[in-house]
């Protein structure tokens, strides 16, 4: 949960940090894009923010931002029906981007958000800089950190089914709800 507050904020952030990134956004762009706290509400620590450019039946671009400090959750993108599940390219526009995935741990610059050791299984560390790219295949578990000043990367994947991702954190909802300052929390929002 965030408050309608915070969602702007995140929202105007990430817009400027794209567009100094030399990407050009339109201002429809900027305030379409979802602001995703995981349903964990402390989106500083765990969360992202994300621009879908297009997303069709068969392949989906997007621009992502982790904001300094920011953790994306642990998940991987599971096979439904014939379809052995999103295969994704991430490449970074700019910032740096730690990124997580199986493999030998050699976790060193980066930190596990407070108390979620359990839920952050994937150790092999890879720090992406501009141009850094990386596929996950289909079904592989990742997660994604930003240390200063922060990321801007794209993310180009085959259809995406956001709703049916697992995380290795049970309490993750995709599902951010949005509350307006100062009301008790009501109805929610689909954000992604
Ligand atoms: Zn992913």
């Amino acid at each position: 949960m965030i408050t309608r507050t915070e969602c702007l904020r995140a929202q105007r952030r990430a817009a400027e940090m794209i567009r100094q990134a030399g990407v050009r956004i339109t201002s429809q762009e900027a305030a379409a894009i979802e602001v995703v706290d995981f349903g964990l509400s402390h989106l500083a620590e765990e969360g992202v923010q994300v621009l879908t450019l297009f997303a069709t039946d068969r392949v989906s671009a997007k621009i992502l931002v982790t904001f300094p400090g920011q953790t994306e959750p642990e998940h991987w993108h599971p096979p439904v029906g014939a379809d052995p599940g999103k295969e994704e390219t991430i490449r970074v526009i700019s910032g740096a981007l730690h990124v997580y995935v199986p493999g030998a741990d050699t976790f060193r610059r980066g930190w596990i958000p407070r108390g979620k050791d359990a839920f952050y299984t994937c150790r092999h560390e890879l720090i992406l800089p501009p141009c850094g790219q990386w596929t996950f295949p289909p079904g592989t578990p990742h997660w994604f950190q930003a240390p200063e000043p922060g990321a801007v990367f794209y993310s180009i994947s085959t259809c995406v089914r956001d709703a049916l991702d697992g995380f290795a954190d049970p309490g993750v909802v995709r599902l951010t709800r949005i509350v307006e300052d100062g009301e008790e929390p009501m109805g929610s929002h689909l954000n992604i």
